[in-house]
């Protein structure tokens, strides 16, 4: 049986770890997946990152700064002054952000005191790093048939038009058979391409670098393209103010939850759960005697047992059993890569 699309993700993830960018120096990346914004979303990003910045980023802490937060935080001033002077006007009610700037405070971002008339005042702790170099989309489809590629197209032609990631490229299974460059072909010659085998991943077709800076056009309707159709294509325009907050809003939620994060969902507290290969950490389930999905293992699962108590006092002496123990090896990984 051919590998799910879950478990390719996966693979795709730890590969993007490792190696990207496929091309080119690397510095820090930090990679995610299932993000996006609105009704798109992302199977793998991958964050290029200044190191540099990236460590200043962590004292931030673990958790995302939403937007609300990021409005806070970015604009803080260095000295005090009531938050209506020093934070730009949000766009929405003043009480919204003061209930940031309270949160911040919560969470050691920025100072806040009581000043004149009982009026909030703030200074920052840190600035803000630039961290994010680039943001990459990739859209991981191991089967690329033809239905797959028509599907994928459209996809990607919006994502093109839009520009809110640097790059997009698609993922495939290398097969090698000559079909390959055939279904390669429908997609947007701005989306690279990348052959995944079973010991390496080539570049099979490399992707533009898209103009994020620049007014982006998001598709919201097109003609379905059969002859007598003569409807309009539906647009709206997305300005680069919208796309910055976005991209750093998506890295913020990147940082936040990794890849790893799929063991969230699933059972690490079953019998049968394991991770075989930490260096490559996919689900395994002894009782299915194979690699799950996240759509497998999960609370509905009829096979499901509990880790035997004993599990727990017997050489696992610490935190509980084999379960969590996998959980805190992959946030210990998670944190390791950020
Ligand atoms: S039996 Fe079900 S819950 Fe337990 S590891 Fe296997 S798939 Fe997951």
């Amino acid at each position: 049986m051919d590998e799910p699309e879950f478990l390719f993700e996966l693979r795709v993830c730890r590969w993007a770890e490792r190696a990207w960018p496929p091309t080119g120096e690397r510095d820090a990346v930090v990679v995610a997946r299932q993000l996006g914004v609105r009704n798109r979303r992302w199977d793998t990003i991958v964050l290029e990152c200044d190191s540099e910045a990236l460590d200043a980023r962590a004292v931030f802490g673990e958790e995302r700064l939403d937007s609300d937060l990021l409005h806070v935080v970015r604009n803080a001033p260095g000295s005090w002054a009531w938050y209506r002077d020093a934070l730009p006007d949000p766009g929405y009610p003043w009480r919204y952000v003061r209930e940031a700037v309270h949160r911040a405070a919560e969470r050691g971002l920025v100072e806040t005191r009581e000043g004149t008339n009982g009026r909030i005042e703030l200074r920052r702790t840190y600035r803000y790093p630039d961290w994010v170099e680039r943001v990459v989309a990739v859209e991981n489809k191991p089967d690329l048939d033809a239905s797959a590629a028509r599907a994928l197209a459209d996809q990607l032609e919006r994502d093109v038009a839009l520009g809110l990631a640097d790059e997009v490229w698609v993922a495939t299974r290398a097969t090698g058979a000559d079909v390959e460059p055939a279904l390669y072909e429908r997609l947007p010659v701005e989306a690279g391409i990348l052959a995944v085998g079973e010991s390496s991943v080539d570049v099979a077709w490399h992707a533009t670098s898209l103009d994020t800076d620049a007014p982006g056009t998001r598709i919201l309707e097109r003609p379905e393209g059969a002859d007598h159709d003569r409807s309009a294509a539906r647009f709206e325009y997305a300005g680069p103010d919208w796309k910055a907050d976005k991209r750093l809003e998506i890295a913020e939620r990147a940082y936040e939850r990794g890849w790893r994060s799929f063991v969230d969902t699933m059972r690490p507290d079953c019998r049968h759960f394991e991770i075989r290969d930490p260096d490559v950490p996919l689900p395994y389930c002894t009782a299915k005697g194979r690699h799950v999905t996240s759509g497998e293992c999960r609370h509905a699962c009829p096979e499901f047992s509990p880790e035997p108590p004993a599990w727990r006092s017997k050489g696992w002496p610490l935190d509980g059993g084999p379960g969590r123990a996998i959980q805190r090896l992959l946030d210990d990984q998670r944190a390791r890569r950020r």
